[in-house]
């Protein structure tokens, strides 16, 4: 037998000076409740509160950029080159969000080379979605205390509020802890942070502006490929908190609200699949099969391929089906729970051989693979005719049942065993237990407290084994 000696060092969480420390290095072992049960909660909102609860800031920039757009359309021509811009710049900003914000800096699902970290970072700053430390920060809380009154955009709140009511109305309480002290570290987190405010101004209309006027619509570059495109963004990006924890499958897990859906997937740039994504969220991927929409994917994998991005993660696929057959068999489970089964053996009364031949007497009883069936609602319906049945009363009818006069199909098996009505004494005389069982029967869905526990006696503590 051989043994591993134990690592020389213990592992330690390095030194870092204070502001570095991770913000949840200190947060006792029932954080949640006792942050729910002692942290007061700010009153609900309600119309006479309603003005001092609105956060003003988003409230306008939700409600300005939609206007400057709706005005722009009726007094605008939109050019077709600008509307190729417009659609074009809106996929380069959403990507700043998707593969950007979230996947690279909210979840480090892949590593990006510095000019894709200033190219994400300044089309991020597009779509005015606040700064990449503050969007990760929130959004980390929303992994960690999904569907909670620690979650900042709590999906049990409505549609609307996971959508904006999150933003426009002042959060009810602190979001939960969530370390982003690997963000505060990064030089480019730190550049965005520090310029963001000229970043949103020159990204998210300057420069759509500047590049409309190449062809001469500058006018509509503001407009459309500016404010318009702006909404479109917001909207889009929006989705993944509201439509994306409301619409779609649940085919990994349904402990909590996210879902999987095309649609989503469609609106988002291919963040729909939000299901997976909350099961496996450090995964670059969010579409796992190749046919899903999911261009935030392609885009992280298209970087790599050149050089720009590399170390893409994505979780064993061993894990993945893992998630998959367990919410298959829970709808297996449902579904037979659902069907009607013959009665339990237990529940059979037992009998002699004499007692079958004098109740077979009264009524049609025929033996089969050693359990007795009342066939007497079945005389009529057999579809080999009921002189065969009447043969068999109080005989035993297994070998021609199986094969011996007609092989009958699993569904005659399984009709069969639901006219049970008691064993013969002796248990199965044939000794037949293929026969015994009902084709229905042979595959069940089992929970783990129906089975026998397989950590039992035999598992041998000496007390100094190592660990595997
Ligand atoms: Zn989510
Ligand atoms: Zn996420």
């Amino acid at each position: 037998m051989s043994s591993v000696a134990p690592p020389a060092t213990h592992p330690t969480v390095p030194k870092v000076s204070k502001d570095e420390e991770p913000a949840d290095l200190h947060i006792p072992d029932n954080y949640v409740e006792f942050t729910v049960k002692n942290s007061k909660a700010k009153p609900p909102v309600t119309w006479s509160n309603l003005l001092s609860e609105l956060n003003y800031l988003s409230l306008t920039i939700l409600t300005v950029t939609p206007s400057i757009a709706i005005y722009g359309l009726y007094t605008t021509r939109l050019r077709w080159e600008t509307a190729v811009w417009s659609v074009l710049y809106y996929f380069i900003t959403g990507l700043g969000i998707t593969a950007g914000y979230h996947r690279l800096w909210a979840h480090r699902s892949y590593n990006a080379s510095k000019p894709l970290q200033y190219f994400l970072a300044m089309a991020g700053a597009g779509a005015v979605e606040g700064s990449i430390k503050w969007w990760s920060r929130g959004h980390r809380a929303h992994h960690r205390y999904t569907d909670t009154e620690l979650d900042p955009y709590n999906a049990h709140y409505g549609f609307w509020w996971a959508h904006v009511g999150w933003m426009i109305i002042k959060p009810r309480r602190k979001p939960g802890v969530a370390d982003v002290s690997d963000l505060s570290r990064s030089e480019v987190v730190k550049w965005q942070h520090r310029w963001y405010i000229y970043l949103i101004v020159g990204m998210g209309f300057l420069f759509p502006t500047l590049v409309a006027s190449l062809w001469g619509d500058a006018r509509g570059g503001f407009f459309f490929a500016g404010a318009a495109r702006l909404c479109f963004v917001h909207h889009s990006t929006f989705c993944v908190n509201s439509l994306a924890h409301w619409l779609g499958e649940t085919p990994f897990d349904d402990k909590h609200t996210p879902r999987d859906h095309f649609i989503t997937a469609l609106v988002t740039i291919g963040e729909g699949y939000h299901n997976f994504h909350h099961q496996f969220p450090m995964d670059y991927r969010n579409a796992i099969k190749w046919f899903q929409y999911d261009p935030t994917k392609w885009f992280i994998w298209a970087c790599s391929t050149v050089g720009l991005a590399s170390h893409l993660k994505s979780f064993p696929d061993n894990e993945v089906k893992k998630g998959q057959l367990t919410m298959q068999l829970k709808r297996l489970r449902e579904t037979q729970d659902s069907i009607e089964w013959p009665s339990d053996p237990v529940d059979l009364p037992v009998i002699s051989w004499q007692a079958f031949q004098e109740q077979a007497t009264k009524r049609p009883l025929v033996l089969i693979a050693g359990y007795i069936h009342d066939v007497a609602a079945f005389l009529d319906e057999h579809p080999g005719g009921r002189h065969l049945l009447i043969k068999y009363i109080g005989k035993d009818a297994t070998m021609a049942f199986f094969g011996g006069v007609y092989d009958h199909s699993n569904a005659a098996h399984n009709l069969l065993s639901m006219m049970r009505v008691g064993i013969l004494h002796g248990g199965a005389p044939h000794g037949l237990e293929e026969k015994a069982i009902p084709p229905s029967q042979r595959l069940r869905v089992a929970r783990h407290s129906e089975l026998s526990s397989p950590y039992s006696s035999t598992a041998n503590s000496d007390g100094e084994g190592m660990l595997g």
